[in-house]
């Protein structure tokens, strides 16, 4: 048990502490690091610090530890969050989320997976085979996603380059029946780098000199083919995805030079490569590398010639797009095989649903860019529901039951929201703008424009975008501005390209290009903007997790050199703070760590107690819950509401289970 562990391990959940200071926090937090208990309760809330070394502490025994356990049962755990959801759901009929935040490195994509595991470890006892063929496809989806998603970066050698929230349906026997994924701005980067970092990328060029290939990279190869058919690919897709990973390799050796006067091809061969593997015409693939078609004011339709930096600038924004796009067809793929099919909630009960979110957080690093933009403005937006849905569902019980509630400051950060994402007047909105416009407005221009119409605001700095002045602030560090915003945001792909895929005659490859069809004359209303679709995924993403219970995991990395020996405070300081945990355990310690109906704490603890066992002699549940309460002196730890009993601390809680366990 928690309180168990001695207090040589700290303190197992920071609403124990003496006192709520960052240095009793952080002291806390190091000396569990330090004797290797990374996880630690704020309530219900887990905080987790990357142990970077492998810990025996998931196993089959540590489940069966965990199985339908209360959460001040057990040293604090992922297993604990995950078992609390999978009870909510079952038990209460309630959809339920886990949120897993931190920065890049933190341990979230692993949380992740160790909670996934949990769940299929815990639901099918009878082992029916469609039940485990949902669990297998379900589980197979990370190792697809993470090998065409993931990047070696300096700060994490597995980072996910996509934030994924993943529903699982549960049926009313809380099996797993399905699921769907959703995933969120998967970072575009050159492709040349693509084939360096990734570690697919990296298994499918080895596997062509299979002398090279490191025992590791063929595995990963290997698990993900294993993978892909047990998802259930055909070979047809299997063999188009291939083609056009290759197809993404060979666009990365394409040159152009000039001869004085037209742009040409260095090495015809590598066209003729890429036409085969995108079952297109050669002559085709040659034009849409070399001309765009544009439609004159007349209405006549003309081929235009690229300059060299244009004949460039189209290569590199294919193959994103072919990247990108392939990543959301497997998606989609893997969608369409755990979706839930015929469910019929008059013959089968309630679909309930349990949501998993991992999602890259905060990026602060030397050079900025548009990613780190979006990926920062998400966690202001994430930053905000938390706080809202902690903070106010708290508020809203304690006036609903009757208890005085002291009011708690805490940093409301809507107003960085609204900054962001505010009609007319938010940074996006003016990023938007400035792409529309017609003619070349830069990234001066457009800073000018926006220090204009936000240089009162009060969390808007504003410096001038110089050569060497790589970033410009726009609050708390967290959000800048940096050279290339518009051009990511426009995120400007030929039709030329579009069309020449439409047109391919591999059945894969054309589906992921519907908008291929259009003709030049047709393609007048501009598609949206890279910012304003993440924008309105983040919407909905909020909006899908605001109508469910909410449990959080926060991560943090210990240190930037992945050491299990090292915890750095100023780095972890900086994480605790932003991510609001001191005001999490104010918030935990003002109010009441614990609740529950009178009849259900009274059902649980009447046989410690002279006056309700063994037989109940009051007149209410409430009554013979003050006979509980007296009897073991916690009369200052409590608030009795209109239904159910606060209970402010664990410990109490704790004292009550060890003589309930005493007892039976
Ligand atoms: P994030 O998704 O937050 O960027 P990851 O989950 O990919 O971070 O974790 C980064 C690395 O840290 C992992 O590859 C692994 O080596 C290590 N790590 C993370 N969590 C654990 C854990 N619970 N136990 C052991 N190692 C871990
Ligand atoms: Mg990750």
């Amino acid at each position: 048990m928690a309180e168990l562990e001695g207090l040589e391990f700290g303190k197992s959940d920071f609403v124990l502490l003496d006192e709520v200071t960052m240095e009793q926090f952080m002291d806390n937090l190091k000396l569990r690091f330090e004797k290797g208990r990374i996880y630690t309760f704020i309530g219900e809330v887990v905080v987790s610090v990357n142990p970077y070394k492998h810990l025996d502490i998931y196993g089959k025994e540590v489940i069966e530890d965990y199985r339908g356990r209360e959460l001040y049962e057990n040293p604090p755990h992922l297993f604990a969050v995950a078992d609390a959801a999978y009870k909510a759901m079952k038990r209460r009929a309630k959809d339920t989320c886990i949120v897993i935040s931190g920065e890049s490195g933190a341990g979230k994509t692993e949380a992740s997976k160790y909670i996934m595991q949990y769940i299929a470890a815990i639901t099918n006892p009878n082992q029916r085979a469609e039940v485990e063929s949902v669990k297998n496809v379900l589980l197979k989806s990370n190792c697809v996603l993470e090998a065409f998603g993931n990047a070696k970066t300096n700060r994490n050698d597995n980072s996910s380059r996509f934030g994924k929230y993943m529903d699982i349906n549960f049926n009313f026997n809380g099996d797993p029946t399905g699921g769907h994924i959703n995933n969120y701005l998967l970072e575009k980067v050159r492709p040349s780098r693509l084939f360096l970092s990734f570690p697919f990328f990296l298994s499918l060029c080895h596997s062509k000199s299979s002398s090279q290939a490191s025992n590791n990279d063929s595995l990963c190869h290997k698990a993900v083919m294993a993978a892909l058919k047990v998802i259930g690919f055909t070979t047809e897709e299997i063999s188009s995805i291939y083609k056009i990973l290759s197809t993404i390799l060979h666009l990365g050796n394409l040159q152009f030079t000039s001869d004085g006067e037209h742009v040409v091809l260095v090495g015809e061969d590598t066209v003729k490569h890429i036409s085969e593997l995108t079952s297109t015409e050669p002559e085709n693939t040659r034009k849409a590398l070399l001309y765009r078609t544009v439609a004159t004011g007349g209405g006549e339709v003309i081929e235009k010639g690229h300059n060299e930096q244009e004949a460039s600038y189209g290569r590199d924004a294919f193959a994103k797009a072919l990247y990108e796009r392939l990543f959301a067809w497997i998606v989609g793929r893997i969608n369409s095989v755990i979706e839930v099919k015929d469910y019929n909630p008059a013959l089968h009960g309630k679909n309930t649903v349990i949501g998993v979110l991992d999602i890259y957080g905060f990026e602060i690093f030397d050079n900025n860019s548009f990613e780190q933009f979006c990926i920062n403005y998400c966690n202001e937006k994430l930053q905000q529901l938390f706080i809202e849905l902690i903070l106010r569902q708290e508020q809203d019980e304690y006036q609903r039951e009757g208890i005085t509630w002291q009011h708690i400051e805490y940093f409301n950060n809507q107003i960085i929201v609204d900054l962001v994402e505010q009609p007319h007047k938010g940074i996006i909105s003016i990023l938007d703008e400035a792409c529309l416009t017609a003619g070349k407005v830069t990234d001066t221009v457009c800073l000018d424009s926006m220090n204009k119409k936000l240089g009162q605001h009060p969390h808007y700095t504003s410096r001038k975008l110089c050569p060497g002045d790589k970033t410009m602030e726009f609050n708390r560090d967290f959000l800048f501005y940096s050279p290339g915003f518009l051009d990511k945001n426009k995120d400007p792909l030929f039709q030329d390209f579009k069309r020449l895929m439409y047109n391919s005659s591999d059945h894969v490859l054309k589906e992921m290009w519907p908008d291929g069809k259009m003709s030049i004359t047709e393609v007048t209303k501009r598609p949206l903007t890279a910012a304003t679709l993440f924008k309105n995924s983040i919407i909905a993403l909020v909006d899908k997790l605001a109508c469910k219970e909410p449990y959080y995991v926060r991560c943090i990395k210990p240190n930037e050199v992945k050491s299990p020996l090292l915890f750095d405070d100023g780095r972890c300081q900086h994480q605790v703070a932003y991510l609001g945990l001191l005001e999490n355990v104010r918030v935990r310690r003002a109010g009441f760590a614990y609740r529950q109906p009178y009849a259900r704490f009274l059902q649980r603890y009447k046989m410690t107690c002279e006056y309700t066992w063994p037989n109940h002699l009051m007149s209410t549940d409430q009554e013979a819950v003050e006979a509980i309460v007296n009897q073991h002196g916690f009369e200052d730890d409590v608030a009795y509401g209109h239904t159910k009993l606060f209970v402010r601390t664990p410990r109490t809680l704790f004292t009550l289970e060890q003589e309930r366990a005493a007892l039976i």
